[in-house]
């Protein structure tokens, strides 16, 4: 059995602000563990009103400073940034497959995707480009600018260390905003690692800051003046508080929530590519992604057949640490989240659901105290059971049954989330129906986890998201940004002044 190590003073993962790695003020501080031992790794600080107002006001004197370097320049700072992550890519990925427990693999594609982000967000002197118009009026011309916002807040949750982070400040620094992200608390350090690469790139000290901490520092942010802009991501209760909260405060909020992502095969699909995929979506990263799919809604004649080969390359997953070979899920996030996942299952089949794949009993060797759970597999589950209702965010995927694709279409769009969904089907009438009908923001025809690449955006529907926006693509630029729209005539090229009526231009 792994005894807990004790931790030291200097295995505590510090905050970054004004250019340089700082101990935070408050005494507050929580333990951050590898799922795969159950060991402490290190600690982390918890900031209090000090800490957010110092970083706050890094990154507030940092703002002027940014916003007046020619996009141009930033571009090129983003590209050095970029070249940096891709040459730090491995300490990187271990650093999430620490702290977290995903697989290397799993990690590694997940740094790539945050990457992309800032290949797309390198392009920022074009996507600032505003319109313009010669002749609004007689003499007249009207052009738009976008303008950065001031000091940004990012929150985010613990399931992607490097990559929900990417999502957010890359964009917002390139359109020359200054930037507080406020990593989860229990996936702390790569946050801070590519804070130290974004400086080595030439980041300016005060444009990107990192605090960490609980409910404390996230309500500090929130209610801070001179933040002007929040992105969130993580659960949907707290996301539906953040952007509530900052509303309120006159700030603007993306808030992107939870999901219940459903996969609709149709039984003229190809159910072995199917469910190799669906096993993939399912549990891979133990099913803790937003856009996991956690229930597969099977049509007609595909349910048992579909049922079995899942079962069958389910029950052969390899489980184990994540940073072992030929390793193929890891374990959960804490002891506290996989006790709950397995609540979830005792529910499921108090409930009668019908257990198809039980992972409540998987021991990994060497690994006792580790977080794990084996791949669980429920079938005949129907729309009230808890098991379908709440997100479980583990390896449990639950099958329900639908006689048509109308009754599989009325199911997805009553469920109140609305991330991801995937549909299974040979056929292109059905899959165009789907796409047209469905009330999901992201959607994959025959591809079970549909998350756009940077330049497009990415971002849910109903209580999968809180706000009008989504993240990165051209809805991360609008976000970040302001519009101005300029009207100029200059003396000489129409002498009639302006009267007292209402002015039409022509
Ligand atoms: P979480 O909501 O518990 O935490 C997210 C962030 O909010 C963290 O930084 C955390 O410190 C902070 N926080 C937690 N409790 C808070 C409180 N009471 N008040 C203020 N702040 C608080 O989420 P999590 O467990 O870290 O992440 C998993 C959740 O995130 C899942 O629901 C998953 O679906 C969701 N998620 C969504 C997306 C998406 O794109 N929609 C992407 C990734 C994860």
């Amino acid at each position: 059995m792994n005894k807990p190590v004790e931790v030291k003073a200097a295995d505590m993962v510090p905050l970054w602000i004004n250019g340089a790695a700082q101990p935070a003020r408050s005494m507050r501080c929580g333990e951050v563990t590898n799922p795969a031992t159950g060991r402490v790794i290190r600690k982390v600080p918890f900031c209090n009103a000090a800490d957010i107002d110092a970083a706050v006001d890094a990154a507030k004197n940092a703002f002027p400073g940014w916003r007046a370097t020619p996009p141009v320049r930033r571009a090129r700072i983003l590209m050095r940034f970029r070249d940096l992550l891709e040459a730090h890519r491995k300490d990187l990925t271990h650093l999430v497959t620490g702290e977290h427990g995903k697989t290397l693999p799993d990690a590694a594609g997940s740094v790539q995707r945050g990457i992309e982000v800032v290949e797309f967000a390198s392009g920022v002197p074009h996507l600032l480009k505003g319109e313009h118009a010669e002749d609004v009026g007689r003499g007249i011309d009207s052009h738009s600018m976008l303008q950065p916002l001031g000091v940004c807040a990012g929150i985010t949750p613990f399931n992607f260390p490097a990559m929900v982070p990417l999502w957010m400040f890359p964009v917002a620094i390139a359109c020359g905003n200054a930037f507080v992200l406020k990593p989860s608390e229990k996936v702390p350090s790569a946050s801070v690692r590519m804070a130290e690469l974004f400086k080595e790139a030439g980041l300016p000290d005060g444009v990107f800051n990192v605090v960490h901490g609980d409910r404390e520092a996230v309500d500090c942010l929130l209610a801070h003046p001179d933040i002007k802009a929040v992105s969130f991501v993580g659960s949907t209760p707290i996301a539906k508080y953040v952007y509530e909260t900052a509303a309120k405060g006159g700030k603007r909020v993306q808030a992107l929530g939870g999901a219940k992502n459903h996969a609709v095969v149709l039984p003229d699909a190809d159910l072995d590519f199917t469910a190799h995929a669906l096993v993939g979506a399912a549990y891979g990263s133990a099913g803790e992604r937003c856009m996991a799919i956690s229930a597969v809604v099977a049509v007609g004649a595909a349910g048992d057949a579909l049922v079995r080969k899942i079962a069958e390359r389910a029950a052969k997953l390899p489980v184990g640490a994540g940073d072992a070979h030929g390793i193929e899920m890891g374990p959960l996030i804490t002891r506290a989240h996989r006790e709950r996942v397995r609540g979830y299952i005792d529910k499921g089949v108090a409930e009668g659901a019908k257990l198809v794949l039980d992972g409540r009993g998987l021991r990994v060797t060497e690994h006792e105290e580790g977080f794990f759970l084996g791949p669980t597999l429920f079938d005949h589950v129907t729309a009230g059971m808890t098991v379908y209702r709440d997100e479980i965010f583990g390896p449990v995927l639950v099958v329900l049954r639908a006689g048509t694709l109308d009754e599989a279409i009325r199911l997805v769009n009553a469920n109140p989330y609305g991330n991801g969904t995937a549909i299974f089907t040979r056929s292109g009438a059905a899959a165009r129906r789907f796409q047209n009908e469905i009330e999901v923001g992201m959607v994959g025809i025959n591809v079970p986890i549909p998350v756009p690449m940077a330049f497009f955006s990415f971002g849910g529907w109903k209580d999968s998201l809180f706000g009008d926006l989504h993240v990165h693509g051209m809805e991360g630029v609008s976000f970040y940004t302001r519009t101005k729209v300029v009207t100029t005539r200059w003396p000489g090229t129409d002498s009639a002044a302006p009267g007292l009526t209402m002015p039409t231009m022509g």
